[in-house]
């Protein structure tokens, strides 16, 4: 554990240092709040024992910075002062300190003080790491590793927003596996997911690094092209169509299953404010042209149509 000592009277620092040592904790050490601060801004130090009394930046200041900055990490403070009254107790706890030890302290109750503080880091990084596992289920579609529908939605829209402030066009390409049905019964439901990851990587490879892809449903993927333009949209789809044409997906036996794909494709009218989901109402539309026109195609949205 990385350690901050906070204190003016050297004795203490030393005397503090070397107890933390033995335990085989990192040390560093400041002699007044105005050093640990600036020593805060570079470092991170989960764990801090701070004096009360300090000319500059007191302790009770110091924990009051340190609670306003709120770091991404969780700080745990300890305030270790002569002051030990009722009133300093709960004022010292009341700034924000986590724990209050007052001089001159025993060893043995310092070391059970700083293991509680541990222990509580260690719940804080754990929960932290569950919550940033959580965070991914949420975004991300587990077998393709594409953003899913909810997160999608989510950065389209904000792109969309973009757009509309920098009167720039945006497009949407949604793309629908033919037959996908097929594909699962007649190769199994393994070989359907090796389809959906395959054209996952085709898409992929021909995106541009700030055109926005997750999969919208089942057998069903959505794209967001920023600055694009509908004959430029529609070129895009109709390479992902012909390279998911030229590329089967080698299966059992040696054998080559054929993917193909039908694509939507429309442009947000962003002079006349249009929503989001309008816009994906249409490109549905122009998709379910393109699966009703005999598939493996790529169709437009336009007013006449
Ligand atoms: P169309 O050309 O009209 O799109 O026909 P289709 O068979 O592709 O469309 P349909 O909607 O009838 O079938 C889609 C199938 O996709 C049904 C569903 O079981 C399957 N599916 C959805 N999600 C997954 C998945 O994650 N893995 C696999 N293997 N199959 C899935
Ligand atoms: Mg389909
Ligand atoms: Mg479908």
């Amino acid at each position: 554990m990385n350690i901050l000592i906070v204190d003016d009277d050297s004795t203490y620092r030393r005397l503090l240092a070397t107890i933390l040592k033995a335990k085989h904790h990192e040390v560093a050490e400041a002699a007044d709040g105005l050093a640990a601060w600036d020593l805060l801004q570079h470092d991170q130090y989960p764990f801090v024992i701070s004096d009360w009394m300090m000319p500059g930046l007191n302790g009770l200041e110091l924990v009051q910075h340190i609670r306003a900055a709120n770091f991404s990490n969780y700080t745990y403070i300890i305030l270790l002062t002569a002051r030990n009254t009722r009133a300093d107790i709960v004022g010292g706890l009341e700034s924000g300190a986590d724990d209050y030890l007052t001089k001159p302290f025993d060893l043995d109750e310092l070391r059970a003080r700083v293991a509680i503080g541990e222990r509580i880091l260690d719940l804080e990084t754990r929960l932290r790491h569950t919550m940033e596992q959580l965070q991914i289920l949420a975004t991300y579609d587990s077998l393709t590793g594409l953003l899913n529908r909810r997160a999608l939605y989510e950065a389209i829209n904000n792109e969309c927003s973009r757009a509309r402030r920098g009167d720039t066009p945006i497009s949407l390409i949604m793309l629908d596996i033919d037959h996908f049905k097929m594909i699962n019964d007649q190769h199994g439901h393994l070989t359907g997911d090796q389809a959906l990851c395959h054209v996952t990587h085709t898409i992929l490879q021909y995106k541009r690094s700030y055109d926005l892809v997750g999969r919208w449903g089942g057998e069903e993927f959505l794209m967001a092209l920023p600055g694009a333009d509908l004959p430029e949209a529609g070129s895009v789809a109709e390479r992902l169509r012909t390279e998911l044409n030229a590329n089967p997906l080698p299966i059992a036996e040696g054998k080559l299953l054929h993917i193909h794909a039908s694509f939507g494709v429309a442009t947000l009218n962003t002079a006349e404010n249009s929503s989001l989901d309008h816009s994906i109402q249409q490109v549905d539309r122009a998709l379910y042209r393109a699966k009703n026109n005999g598939r493996d195609q790529v169709c437009f949205y336009t007013e006449e149509s």
